[in-house]
């Protein structure tokens, strides 16, 4: 029996080494996932870092189509996260890359490992904006649609590249 196709959304983001080249790299990452298809990608937006020092960040959404159950999908993130030298020295710090699921489905996901609708994603343009370029009219589940939360995050700078 087959998996269900389950529709989510990553959010990417990278300010350490060649920004644009990682995202631009991880989205073909993204797309050689086992059981998964790449179905859509933002463009690639500068963003400032909030809460955290380093350069301008380069960020953007992708949509896919995957088998891979939420967790699985979060290890095979992170493996790509780690094939591009990913370390974690403390909080929010610069980043060869990020890849964080904001979307799995309808699914709401609280485990340990794992918070899905992503906790940050109605209040960070970086997340929200790519986002809703690829699909306008997309819902979070149990919070309504997502671009009700773009006003809130309009005094962030954000710019396409
Ligand atoms: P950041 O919060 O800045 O993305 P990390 O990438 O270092 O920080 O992730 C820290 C932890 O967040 C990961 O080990 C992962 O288990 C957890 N996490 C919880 N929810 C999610 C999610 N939706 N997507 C990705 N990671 C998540
Ligand atoms: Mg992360």
């Amino acid at each position: 029996m087959t998996a269900a196709q389950v529709i989510a959304y990553i959010g990417i983001g990278s300010n350490l080494g060649d920004a644009r080249s990682n995202a631009q790299q991880a989205i073909l990452q993204l797309a050689q996932l086992p059981d998964t298809r790449l179905t859509a990608q933002s463009s690639l937006f500068r963003t400032a870092p909030i809460d955290a020092d380093g350069d301008d960040y380069i960020n953007a959404v992708a949509r896919i189509e995957t088998q891979l159950p939420a967790q699985q999908l979060l290890q095979a993130l992170q493996a790509i996260e780690r094939a591009f030298g990913r370390e974690r020295p403390y909080a929010n710090a610069p980043r060869t890359l990020d890849l964080d699921i904001l979307l799995y489905g309808q699914q709401k996901i609280i485990s340990d490992a794992l918070i899905v609708p992503h906790p940050r994603l109605t209040q960070r343009a970086f997340a929200l904006i790519p986002l809703l370029q690829i699909d306008p009219l997309i819902a979070i589940p149990g919070l309504g649609p997502a671009h009700g939360f773009a006003p809130g995050v309009a005094g962030q700078a954000i710019c396409k590249i």
